[in-house]
């Protein structure tokens, strides 16, 4: 690695590399992210109620996802959107994960609420716009729940790996870092995928990396193609918006997949996972 370059990391020295093999494998409800599968979270951007949440549950289960998204605390930019289920929406989630097996991952965004979503949750998500509330990152570690970090849509790879070296600092080395585009010029994806964050954090950095292609394209026409980038550039996994009427969704319906396109999407990345899990093998036997 060039000598200057990875200066600008210095802030995170818990969470870079020391040897290119390193790897931090976060263990939650039953799923390990970062230990060679590739893992699917899926679900609605918003619990809405009992039975589009348990319906999408089952779905996506029954399709080889292994984490439950969905948002009962929404960030949302405007004050007249729906704010969340809030309590309600935890509670549904939980229930979820009861019928299904599969872990829950769900935002939190005030260090008030960490305990209270930490008691509901496998995995507590901060969003990007929490990115850099650094109460809310230390109330988040403090529960010592796992921790999905979204990167912030301007904040740089540094700024990111300095959130999540906050995070270890408080005692909590179990974080996943996720990719969820950034802002740019472009205007025709909600977000710009920013697919060399993936090879640069996959190469300097030894916590996990997912993508969310849901909130980097903004549109579902284009998440299935920014999902197989994730695959081949090296993610841990994907984070991504189902909805059994994405027309009727309560928030991001645009670019929610139904559930037929989330099996198109399961069935077109199968090849490209076993091409990974072949990769990593080979990579392996060679070390
Ligand atoms: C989400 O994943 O629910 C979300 C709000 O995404 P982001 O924080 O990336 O905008
Ligand atoms: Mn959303």
């Amino acid at each position: 690695m060039a000598g200057g370059w990875i200066e600008q990391f210095a802030d995170a020295p818990d969470v870079l590399k020391t040897a290119p093999d390193q790897k931090t494998i976060v263990r939650a409800g039953g799923v390990e992210v970062g230990g060679g599968e590739f893992v699917t979270m899926a679900g609605p951007c918003s619990v809405e109620t009992e039975r589009q949440l348990m319906e999408t549950a089952e779905h996506v289960a029954a399709a080889g996802a292994r984490v439950l998204r969905g948002g009962a605390f929404k960030p949302r930019s405007s004050p007249y959107a729906f704010q969340g289920l809030g309590v309600e929406g935890l509670r549904l989630l939980a229930k979820a994960r009861e019928a299904t097996g599969l872990a829950v991952v769900t935002e939190v965004m005030t260090a008030a609420d960490a305990p209270l979503v930490a008691e509901y949750a496998d995995i507590l998500q901060i969003g990007s716009r929490s990115m850099e509330n650094f109460a809310l990152l230390e109330a988040a570690a403090l529960t010592q729940r796992p921790i999905l970090l979204k990167r912030g849509m301007v904040a740089t790879l540094a700024d990111l790996l300095r959130s999540a070296q906050c995070i270890v600092s408080y005692g909590n080395p179990q974080v996943i870092l996720c990719e969820r585009g950034i802002r740019t010029f472009e205007t025709a994806t909600r977000n710009t995928f920013d697919v060399s964050a993936l090879i640069v954090l996959k190469e300097i950095c030894c916590l996990p990396v997912i993508a969310d292609p849901s909130h980097a394209a903004g549109r579902r026409a284009f998440v299935p193609g920014l999902a197989r980038t994730a695959v081949a550039a090296g993610a841990d996994g994907l984070l991504v918006e189902v909805h059994p009427h994405p027309e009727q969704a309560w928030s991001d319906g645009e670019q929610s997949l139904t559930f037929a396109e989330f099996d198109d999407m399961m069935a077109d990345l199968a090849p490209w996972c076993e091409l990974r899990a072949l990769r990593s093998r080979a990579v392996e036997t060679v070390a």
